[in-house]
């Protein structure tokens, strides 16, 4: 059973037509990388999973469950932002529990989950401390600790690295696949950065224009592109 499917699925916001009928299966365990020029619509596509905003037409189905009538908390999914947004008042144990102390978990359960969580992101260091305490990298961590926390089905992710610098962004990628690997979460990831795609990616849909051109494992995808739009964007000779 495909872990997210997407079908026929359209968004047009008045006359401008976003998302143009996208077709999508994604297995569980695969780490999916959505790759595109900016303003093709990848934030829209995770949007819509996640509930944050409603298709034209067309069906998600999260689990074997459509979704499109679910709200966004119901959905089994965790989204992780460029913008982290982490709660400033909080700590960084208080952002990683807030969800969990909404749905009334016990407290030790709480703080097992969190052990696990800090030693899994090696950010046991920093539980005590404000989000303004923090470097970039840091937040990014917890902010994606406040999404491991809940264990979802399937974790979306939306430019989660683009506002950290070069080198850091490099540490990251690995960081987040090998997580990828630990836990065997299923992970759609949105990126502008064709490297990032390759690098991290067990499958890469290639976006242009509101569909997708080509869905396929990073090999196929540089070594047989699908199109001179997908022969160009991922950089490989047309
Ligand atoms: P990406 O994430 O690939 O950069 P987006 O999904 O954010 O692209 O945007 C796709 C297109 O939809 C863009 O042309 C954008 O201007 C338009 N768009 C996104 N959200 C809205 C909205 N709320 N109202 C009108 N147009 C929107
Ligand atoms: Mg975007």
């Amino acid at each position: 059973m495909a872990a997210l499917s997407i079908r026929a699925l359209s968004k047009r916001y008045a006359n401008l037509e976003v998302l143009k009928g996208i077709d999508l299966d994604i297995e569980s365990g695969e780490f999916t990388v959505l790759v595109g020029p900016s303003g093709c619509g990848k934030s829209t596509l995770l949007n819509m999973v996640a509930g944050l905003d409603r298709p034209s037409a067309g069906t998600i189905e999260i689990g074997g469950r459509i979704v499109n009538d679910v709200a966004p908390k119901d959905r089994d999914i965790a989204m992780v932002f460029q913008s982290y947004a982490l709660y400033p008042s909080m700590t960084v144990r208080q952002n990683i529990t807030f969800g969990m102390e909404c749905r009334h978990v016990p407290k030790a359960e709480q703080e097992k989950a969190v052990a696990n969580v800090a030693k899994l992101l090696q950010i046991e260091p920093l539980l005590g401390r404000k989000p303004a305490q923090l470097s970039g990298g840091q937040r990014q961590r917890v902010a994606m600790g406040r999404a491991l926390v809940r264990n979802p089905l399937l974790f979306l992710f939306d430019e989660p690295l683009s506002n950290l610098d070069a080198k850091l962004r490099v540490e990251m990628r690995m960081e987040i696949k090998r997580l990828h690997q630990r836990i065997g979460a299923t992970i759609v990831y949105v990126t502008h950065d064709q490297i990032e795609a390759m690098t991290m990616a067990t499958r890469i849909a290639v976006m242009h224009q509101g569909s997708v051109q080509q869905f396929a494992d990073p090999d196929t995808v540089y070594r047989y592109p699908a199109n001179l739009f997908v022969a160009r964007f991922m950089g490989s000779p047309p």
